[in-house]
């Protein structure tokens, strides 16, 4: 992959990151787990001198290193990480009644797990926004691949999603990332390719997908319901 189509990628994410600022500035919120496709889109920003507003969703199941790298964006680039968390009784509901570690015992229980513990937050986080910015890239999930750069999220009432590294390969990711010193998850150094939950996520074996360390005991769609795409209505996409 040659320094120039990187060069090319980041420009034209930088586009739509900017685009989003400009259109809603505070109102805009940078959904980030600091994965490796997130830590391009907050290292775009501030170079940039964009202040895209970061908030993440701690599940309380979170990974050591996931809080390590949260610090280093603060440190690093001097965002402010806002951090929303599950609803205390709603988890404690759950607990009570299916176990702290239900997402092992059926999809169902996993999906309840998920929905309490990231897609309510999600939810309330999203409606008080006018717009979100996600680090999803098409090549990674069947859903994503019918994904937008710009896009109106129905899911969400309607706003507005901006996947400024949709295009990007992981090769192309991990190719900035080491030309521009980005800070990055030290479990992607221990054979983990997409990072979660602890319990719900393990290294892969090279050649395998990347998602497929995620909730690994399931076949199917490796999704949370973070990223729901009904085919919603694009509204302008670049880069294809
Ligand atoms: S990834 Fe696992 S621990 Fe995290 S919210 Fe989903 S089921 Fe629960």
């Amino acid at each position: 992959m040659s320094g120039n189509i990187i060069s090319e990628l980041a420009d034209s994410s930088l586009k739509v990151i900017r685009e989003a600022y400009e259109s809603h500035g505070d109102s805009v919120i940078f959904l980030t787990s600091f994965g490796a496709e997130d830590m391009v889109i907050s290292h775009l920003s501030w170079e940039a001198g964009i202040p895209l507003r970061h908030v993440t969703i701690d599940t309380g199941r979170l990974p050591g290193e996931t809080y390590e790298i949260m610090d280093r964006v603060r440190e690093k680039y001097g965002f402010c990480v806002e951090i929303a968390f599950p609803e205390r009784k709603a988890v404690e509901e759950t607990v009570l009644a299916h176990g702290i570690n239900l997402f092992y015992k059926s999809r169902e229980m996993r999906e309840l797990c998920c929905r309490v513990r990231k897609v309510e937050p999600l939810n309330r986080v999203l409606s008080s926004a006018k717009a979100w910015v996600s680090g999803i890239r098409a090549d990674q999930t069947s859903v994503r691949a019918v994904a937008s750069e710009v896009e109106i999220d129905h899911a969400h009432g309607g706003i507005t999603k901006y996947n400024p590294v949709l295009q990007w390969t992981s090769r192309d990711i991990w190719s900035f990332i080491a030309e521009n010193s980005v800070p990055y998850n030290s479990l992607f150094n221990r054979g983990y390719r997409s990072i979660g939950c602890a319990p719900c996520t393990r290294p892969v074996n090279p050649g395998e997908d990347e998602r497929s360390g995620r909730w690994w005991w399931e076949s199917g769609t490796k999704e949370c319901g973070l990223h729901v795409n009904e085919r919603t209505d694009v509204i302008l996409e670049r880069g294809k």
